[in-house]
């Protein structure tokens, strides 16, 4: 027997996932897309934010639901505005790495009051950030219901 607490433990176990085992599919676009475009994005690829990057992947931006609202109010032309200006610009943006562990991503999230965080990683060549993945709140989600798995529910 360890003698450790159920929460240390659980800490323990938390500590130990990583990033980059945990982290989805990121969906981008690119910053001359229009709002409506954008709108269309979100609702085939069945996400909440969209991350937006130049040429090589690297990270400029990042539209959230709440942003596309935004542009979109009172505005009928929402095929003549791009992305680049309903958008929160680099380096305005809350990132996590590959080997970062998903506790220290969750506290970004909540700390920073987002939804999604990009994962980055430094380019092969160049400048900038590479975006590599998305962790969310439903990532986080889905660990929690994991650990509850096995347990009475
Ligand atoms: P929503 O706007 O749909 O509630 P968020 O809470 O994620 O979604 O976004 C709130 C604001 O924060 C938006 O303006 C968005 O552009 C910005 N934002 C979203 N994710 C990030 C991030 N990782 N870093 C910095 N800003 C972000």
């Amino acid at each position: 027997y360890s003698g450790k607490s159920g929460n240390q433990l659980l800490g323990e176990h938390l500590s130990k996932l990583m990033v980059r085992d945990y982290k989805s599919v990121p969906v981008v676009c690119q910053d001359e897309m229009s709002v409506y475009d954008a709108i269309c994005t979100m609702f085939l690829e069945d996400v909440g934010t969209l991350f937006v990057v130049k040429e090589g992947g690297i990270l400029t931006g990042v539209l959230s639901r709440k942003d596309l609202l935004k542009s979109s109010m009172g505005n009928q032309a929402l095929q003549n505005i791009p992305v680049g200006v309903a958008m929160t610009r680099m380096p305005n943006i809350v990132t996590c790495g590959l080997e970062e562990t998903l506790l220290t991503a969750a506290t970004k999230l909540i700390r920073n009051q987002v939804d999604a965080l990009p994962v980055v990683k430094e380019p092969e060549k160049g400048d900038g950030l590479e975006v590599v993945g998305r962790i969310t709140k439903t990532t986080i989600t889905k660990v929690f219901v994991e650990m509850g798995q096995g347990t009475s529910v």
